[in-house]
């Protein structure tokens, strides 16, 4: 068994009934598995280039900023709506419960960046694929999309298969 799956547990029906929430407030608790679960993601970087890292709110922040302090580049963040305070570009997307929006400070993307989009778990893809279309907006190029986990039967890797996809976990 992969030896990060220990630290990630199963919530079922939360938030709502019939999703299987992936909880990694028990990987966070863990500095092995933290330390683990950031090499493995880093592992899968090492021939790549990345000029900056990408993370969506929330969950995404807490290894993104340990990826962009490791890989020495700077850190930007995808947020809800309203949460940003400089003028932001806005797209609409699907997730697994629901829909909403993202924002991302207008010039955090120059054009020709190389971007490492991170998020904690890829599930049906459409948060991904709207930070993608973000990141390509602003002229930046996609050199991975990285997750803690993927959850295989929702097909997200799909949606963003036109960009290397790793996946520390898959379920
Ligand atoms: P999606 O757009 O469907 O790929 O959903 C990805 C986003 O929703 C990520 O930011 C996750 O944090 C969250 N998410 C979706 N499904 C789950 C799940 N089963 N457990 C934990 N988080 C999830």
């Amino acid at each position: 068994m992969n030896p990060l799956k220990s630290y990630i547990r199963d919530v079922p029906n939360f938030p709502k009934e019939g999703i299987q929430f992936k909880d990694i407030t028990s990987l966070l608790e863990s500095p092995e598995g933290v330390a683990l679960c950031l090499e493995v993601l880093l592992s899968q970087l090492k021939t790549t280039k990345v000029d900056k890292v990408v993370a969506i709110e929330a969950r995404g922040f807490f290894f993104g900023i340990l990826l962009a302090h490791a890989l020495k580049v700077p850190f930007v963040p995808v947020r809800k709506p309203g949460k940003l305070p400089r003028k932001v570009v806005a797209q609409s997307y699907d997730l697994e419960y629901g829909s909403d929006v993202l924002e991302i400070h207008e010039h955090a993307i120059q054009e020709g960046d190389r971007v490492l989009i991170h998020d904690d778990v890829l599930a049906t893809g459409g948060t991904s694929q709207a930070v993608c279309k973000m990141v390509e907006s602003a002229g930046g190029q996609i050199v991975q999309c990285n997750f803690i986990m993927k959850i295989n039967f929702l097909e997200g890797a799909k949606k963003i298969d036109s960009y290397p996809v790793f996946a520390a976990v898959s379920y």
